[in-house]
């Protein structure tokens, strides 16, 4: 079956697009087709799903005494081919739905692929872009205030306490 699609890693600088500057960060992951094979075949496009994340020590929003702990958000995703590499690599951006006071660079980051929402677009205004970005973020909600896709049904999914403990 093919959902839900895992990949995980420490978040990396991006392409300095200015998405923070426009409310919607994306924290960006290494794609790496030998750990996450599937990745070369799946559509682009924007996903869901949910973002474990271990902040780290110095985070001022790190739960206290809890070193290895990972907390889950809801997130939006896009999945893309990125012009600048030849359209060989792929990028994994995600938008994690919470505010958070700081950034994260360098936590390390589980994802949990759990759903499809739309294709790649062409937009001719940022404020298209935007509009549909905000829209994506209602549809994940949305789909992940549903029973099935719940964080405490989906754990333990493969059957082998993996995501556990996420
Ligand atoms: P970059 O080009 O380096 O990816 P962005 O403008 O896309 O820069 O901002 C991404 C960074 O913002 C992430 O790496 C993370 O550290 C931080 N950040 C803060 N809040 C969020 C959030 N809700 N979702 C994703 N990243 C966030
Ligand atoms: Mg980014």
């Amino acid at each position: 079956k093919p959902y839900p699609y895992k990949m995980e890693g420490k978040v990396i600088s991006g392409f300095g697009r200015g998405s923070k500057e426009l409310g919607i960060p994306t924290a960006n992951l290494p794609v790496d087709s030998d750990i996450t094979p599937w990745i070369s075949s799946i559509p682009s496009g924007v996903y869901f799903g949910y973002a474990s994340l271990s902040l780290p020590e110095s985070h001022p929003q790190k739960p206290s005494g809890a070193a290895h702990s990972f907390t889950t958000f809801p997130m939006v995703m896009s999945i893309g081919y990125n012009p600048f590499y030849k359209n060989t690599v792929r990028s994994a951006e995600v938008h994690v739905l919470h505010k958070f006071s700081a950034d994260f660079y360098d936590a390390h980051m589980r994802l949990l692929i759990l759903g499809f929402i739309r294709e790649e677009k062409d937009y001719k205004s940022l404020e298209a872009l935007i509009e549909d970005i905000e829209f994506d973020c209602e549809v994940a909600r949305n789909s992940l205030k549903r029973e099935a896709w719940r964080p405490e049904a989906v754990k333990g999914e493969d059957g082998n306490g993996n995501g556990a403990e996420w």
